[in-house]
């Protein structure tokens, strides 16, 4: 009967609105732009124009992005109306990730800083396997190698070399950004130098163990296979 791994979570949650990349017509060149958590509203007769409010972050220079343009007044809905008025804050981080103002305004979304991952150290690792879990609080798309490797306190480096030995296993793909929560089983990375030795030898390379006791003896009996078979 297959024992449990010991099982231990970390979150991902959103600490700050997203930045916005795009081309700031002042700097004449690509730029990041923060939120200023503003809109501009413009009701003009029976039409109305709602702008969000960006800032350049080379020139510091406000940017207008179009959310509704010239569009009839009657066509809104009073009430959302008036969230544009009162710069609300929701509404200000909807706008903010609504696919068609990236389009129209040739936008892209840059979360690097906007989230932490909170991961605990992970009790009794390394030393035996482990499954980590990874909640996302927020829907916000990451590689979820980077977050192995910031969760281990590795270089990305590191953890690609762990997924490249096998000695990182998940059924999702881990170098593809994703915005939803995965696991991965994790082994210990001592044996590395072993599992190196030995992955040239395919049928050995796939074989994990639950405790390293059972490991090694794998290991004396692969060995001795592959002294046979050298003989
Ligand atoms: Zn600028």
């Amino acid at each position: 009967m297959a024992i449990p791994l010991p099982a231990v979570t970390w979150r991902l949650r959103q600490t700050r609105l997203p930045r916005l990349r795009g081309r700031c017509a002042a700097c004449a060149a690509a730029s990041t732009f923060d939120p200023t958590g503003r809109f501009r509203v413009n009701a003009n007769g029976k039409t109305i124009d709602v702008w969000l409010l960006l800032r350049c972050q080379g020139c510091g220079q406000a940017r207008k992005v179009t959310v509704v343009e010239r569009s009839p007044l009657r066509s809104i809905d009073p009430a959302l109306l008036r969230r544009y008025h009162d710069n609300d804050p929701g509404l200000v981080a909807e706008v903010l990730l609504a696919a068609p103002l990236h389009q129209r305004n040739r936008l892209t979304v840059d979360w690097e800083g906007a989230w932490v991952l909170d991961a605990d150290p992970i009790p009794g690792w390394p030393g035996r396997p482990v499954t980590v879990r990874v909640e996302l609080v927020a829907a916000i798309p990451v590689r979820p190698l980077r977050l192995v490797a910031d969760g281990l306190g590795i270089s990305r480096a590191a953890a690609e070399r762990l997924r490249a030995d096998g000695r990182i296993r998940s059924s999702t793909r881990l170098d593809t950004r994703t915005s939803s929560g995965f696991s991965f089983t994790l082994d210990d990375p001592r044996y590395g130098r072993t599992g190196r030795w030995l992955s040239c030898f395919r049928r050995l390379q796939v074989r994990w163990d639950r405790d390293a006791g059972r490991w090694f003896a794998f290991v004396l009996l692969a060995c001795a296979v592959v002294c046979f078979n050298r003989l």
